[in-house]
């Protein structure tokens, strides 16, 4: 089908470097919104949480009334999180425990590569295609273990990196700081999937 609309994709712009993922959002072909207000939540058909700090970005969530509205929007629609954002997706969440989403059936340690590893740029293979992945880890959690109804797309050392459930993508790296559009390519189909099923 030709001139489709580009998918509303919304960047929760609270902290960290959301405008790199509306930046490769634009890049992959989709249209991004920054969304800060439970409202805005109403005009958007898909949700990217970025990196950052995980406890601030809860304590944001917390002070602002967002948290209810957030886990309404992320039960029902598609929602991508990297780093920070799939640690407040995970089921589970470890070194320290914390509230989250728990939408993701994962346990995730966060900070989990010492100080001295603690940032680090890896290549490997992934299910998204014959090219390898490029994988940018800022102070990264370590997804654990994960439940049945979740596919891994990518790993590190045996542990997945970039994981999906249904509407939810989650990765433990940053996508957006790489050149390879691939795993936003991605998000933007389980967008459009999810909108041509209703
Ligand atoms: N260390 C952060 C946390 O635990 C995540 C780091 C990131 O998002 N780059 O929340």
């Amino acid at each position: 089908m030709t001139n489709v609309h580009p998918r509303r994709i919304g960047v929760l712009a609270i902290q960290g470097n959301y405008a790199a993922h509306a930046a490769a959002l634009i890049e992959a072909g989709a249209e991004p919104h920054e969304i800060r207000k439970a409202e805005e939540l109403a005009n958007i058909d898909g949700l990217i949480l970025p990196g950052g700090e995980s406890t601030t970005i809860l304590k944001f969530l917390e002070r602002r009334h967002l948290f209810d509205s957030l886990m309404a929007f992320c039960s029902a629609k598609p929602v991508f999180g990297t780093c920070a954002g799939a640690i407040l997706l995970a089921r589970e969440v470890r070194n320290p425990a914390q509230r989250s989403l728990a939408l993701l059936d994962a346990v995730v340690e966060r900070n989990a590569y010492g100080r001295q590893i603690d940032s680090s740029i890896l290549t490997a293979p992934t299910a998204l295609g014959p090219e390898p992945l490029e994988m940018v880890f800022i102070r990264a959690p370590r997804i654990l273990s994960v439940g049945l109804a979740v596919e891994t797309l990518a790993s590190r050392d045996g542990f997945p990196t970039l994981v999906r459930q249904g509407q939810i993508l989650a990765a433990t790296f940053h996508p957006e700081m790489s050149k390879d559009r691939r795993v936003h390519k991605l998000f933007i189909e389980i967008v459009s999937a999810s909108i041509t099923n209703k």
